[in-house]
């Protein structure tokens, strides 16, 4: 199971109800972030997922509304008495952003470690998830997308385990990784299980014009998480002008994926209420929905060849 909470919703300012950007993902107990606006450890407070298990951040890139509540933050997680080391990741020019950012902050009683990441993107894994960031278009500022994944192990297959005559209590030793000997022959966990399982797989990325990194990116997401800056036909000019993304834009994208659902995002100031533009947008995408801040969505392993179970749809 992976929860997801959308923090902070707002793009460029924020408004009364509606922090900056903020994305915060939930394992097993253990949790990372995607950005970190103004606001980021006020939403985390009110939603009472907790600092101590908060292990990392990646950030998309280094505009305002995107990284200026890391030092408070990191004063929230010293508070909250972090003494292992804090990841993280982001476009060139991390190191140089962190340490201005921080000069108000100069001693925590946790390591920082930050990961720069090149152009073209990398993964990295953290919290028992693989994270892949990938290049979008903003308008030449270097900003990243992520796609995160939860893999899910092959299931034990009682069948294969009979054929190499593995006595019944030992299933629970290869259930667990463990090899176990029968007669003269090692079994190893692998040689017991069935066809790979399908995971959880969601896409975050906003500040972007549709580009092919993006389209590249989003199929089999189970959850799109995309900006949806404008919503009004009569905002064009400005998207493309500022290099930000439609409602409508970000829903063609999600149905050429084949998305299993598209949750919006980073809106403009000048979106007062997103709901409104969501009727044409589920005209390209039905299941197209639009974020607040301190919305949930928890992800369920999925049967076979279906989209991961959202509480969304
Ligand atoms: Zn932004
Ligand atoms: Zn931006």
């Amino acid at each position: 199971m992976l929860e997801i909470c959308t923090l902070g919703t707002g793009g460029t300012l924020p408004l009364a109800d509606r922090a900056l950007s903020s994305l915060y993902v939930r394992e097993n107990g253990q949790g990372f972030l995607i950005d970190c606006g103004e606001g980021t450890q006020v939403g985390i407070r009110k939603l009472g997922w907790g600092f101590k298990c908060l292990d990392g951040l990646a950030m998309t890139h280094f505009h305002g509304d995107h990284c200026t509540g890391l030092p408070g933050l990191l004063l929230s997680l010293e508070k909250a008495g972090r003494e292992e080391t804090f990841h993280i990741w982001g476009p060139q020019g991390l190191k140089r952003v962190v340490e201005g950012l921080c000069i108000i902050v100069p001693k925590l009683s946790f390591p920082v470690l930050l990961h720069e990441l090149p152009a073209a993107g990398d993964t990295f894994e953290i919290i028992g998830l693989k994270v892949k960031a990938f290049p979008v278009d903003h308008g030449g500022i270097p900003c990243f997308g992520y796609r995160i994944c939860l893999e899910r192990a092959a299931a034990f297959d009682p069948e294969k385990a009979k054929a190499l005559k593995v006595p019944l209590e030992d299933w629970r030793k290869l259930q667990d990784g463990e090899s176990v000997r029968v007669g003269l022959k090692k079994v190893r966990p692998e040689d017991v299980t069935g066809k790979p399982r399908k995971g959880i797989t969601v896409v975050f990325s906003t500040d972007t014009r549709p580009c092919e990194t993006l389209r590249n990116n989003l199929p089999g997401a189970d959850l799109v998480v995309l900006e949806g800056m404008y919503g009004e036909e009569e905002k064009r000019p400005q998207a493309l002008k500022n290099h930000h993304m439609m409602m409508a834009e970000a829903a063609e994208l999600a149905r050429e994926a084949g998305a299993g659902a598209l949750l919006l995002t980073h809106f403009s100031t000048s979106l007062e209420d997103p709901e409104a533009c969501l009727p044409a947008a589920r005209d390209i995408f039905e299941k197209t929905f639009a974020a607040s801040d301190g919305l949930t969505v928890t992800l369920r392993y999925p049967k076979e060849e279906e989209n991961a179970w959202t509480s969304l749809c």
